[in-house]
């Protein structure tokens, strides 16, 4: 687990809004330190999963890739609490935020965290303001701090919404009360939300009704890894009947890797606009998982039977396993380490090298890092007014030149 993290932190960037949610590697056998040496050492019941039995793996991913970025698996509550952060903040899923925004290794660079109800407290929202992050998400139980019960108890009507303001350390807050058939509750580091129109938000008739911009930013951004769920379980694997639940969650963490490498892929496709030669997940996998089966991804070593053949002067089995890189269509391809952060003196501007708007963000792998002399290269954020696509033009620019 911990390499498959270290691994991922090193060869992937994440953009500036990540999301949080839950994957499910179901499992109905045994759980717990007495089930035996095949048991699953803790399992979780989630009645609105498809799969509501069995292991569960707490995921970051990038909202513009649904690349998982950074995961945890769920242990048993006395284990979870001796986890980092837990006595200190005393607030579990807080501590778990930060830890995963630790492991994608995007404490202050200004990312925006959207959040999918287990999540949302007054607490994850002050522990990610003082990471230098934002938060936006649903508060559901954990209302310690928040004005649930003033929220609940004012009375609007259907499409109305009221907010309270707070300051801590310096950082401003916004509960928000959104009343749909209930009155939703919402939290955001933020100090203010106006109301936006858009199609996400009709009545029965089809009209668009305003709502706050802390929902739309919810609505438009929560569901990366629900997207990622929806390709993993096109991979089915939970259909691998297993007795060892350390297999079945193994078996999950496998199709995770599968799922992400057909994100990146998707990904170059995307940017660099050419055809695709796989045209959904299963085709993407079927290939690779042969090559793992058979071990010849890459320059992976040949089987050790092909060795001892190759040694004893028979005839070549190399020949017939060759070790090179994937299928057809795998080329190896540049990558850009291109991630977009906000300048961090607090008064630092430029202008955007794309658009040559002023801009508070830049490009920390292509400014040089030498002070002075060096020349930085600004970009505009992710999440300026009409979803300008700077950084995307930027990313693209830099793989066509192949460096
Ligand atoms: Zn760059
Ligand atoms: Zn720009």
């Amino acid at each position: 687990m911990k390499s498959l993290v270290s691994h991922m932190r090193e060869v992937l960037t994440a953009s500036s809004i990540l999301t949080v949610d839950d994957t499910m590697a179901g499992w109905q056998g045994r759980v717990g330190p007495h089930g035996g040496g095949k048991a699953l050492p803790s399992s979780y019941f989630i009645r609105s999963k498809p799969t509501p039995h069995g292991a569960q793996i707490r995921n970051m991913a990038c909202r513009e890739t649904h690349i998982i970025f950074s995961l945890e698996i769920m242990e048993r509550a006395d284990d979870m609490a001796q986890k980092t952060y837990n006595k200190e903040f005393g607030n579990a899923s807080a501590a778990q935020v930060v830890r995963l925004l630790e492991n994608a290794n995007c404490v202050g660079k200004g990312k925006m965290v959207v959040e999918d109800s287990a999540f949302g407290s007054v607490r994850t929202a002050i522990e990610l303001a003082q990471r230098g992050s934002y938060f936006v998400g649903p508060v559901k139980n954990a209302s310690k701090f928040y004005p649930k019960k003033k929220l609940q108890e004012e009375r609007l009507g259907k499409g109305q919404w009221t907010q309270y303001k707070a300051e801590v350390g310096g950082k401003a807050m916004l509960a928000l009360g959104y009343k749909r058939d209930q009155v939703e509750t919402y939290i955001a580091t933020t100090s203010s939300s106006v109301a936006v129109m858009d199609a996400r938000n009709v009545d029965r008739a089809g009209k668009k009704m305003p709502y706050p911009e802390i929902l739309q930013t919810y609505y438009s951004n929560h569901s990366a890894v629900d997207i990622f769920n929806h390709l993993l379980s096109s991979l089915n694997c939970d259909g691998f009947k297993t007795h060892s639940g350390t297999l079945r969650v193994f078996m999950t963490l496998v199709g995770v890797c599968l799922v992400n490498a057909y994100n990146c892929y998707r990904c170059d496709v995307e940017l660099l606009k050419e055809d695709a030669e796989y045209e959904s997940m299963r085709a993407f996998a079927d290939p690779v998982i042969k090559k793992l089966l058979t071990n010849t991804i890459g320059a992976a070593p040949q089987p050790a039977a092909a060795r001892a053949r190759a040694a004893a002067g028979a005839a070549p089995a190399a020949a017939a396993v060759p070790a090179r890189a994937l299928a057809a269509g795998d080329r190896l391809r540049v990558f850009s380490r291109c991630e977009i952060v906000p300048y961090p003196r607090d008064q630092g501007k430029g202008l955007c090298e794309q658009c040559g708007r002023r801009t508070r963000f830049y490009c920390t792998d292509c400014s040089s890092t030498r002070p002075r002399s060096g020349r930085v290269i600004w970009l505009c954020g992710l999440e300026t007014k009409g979803r300008r696509q700077c950084v995307r033009d930027h990313i693209v620019s830099r793989l066509k030149q192949g460096r």
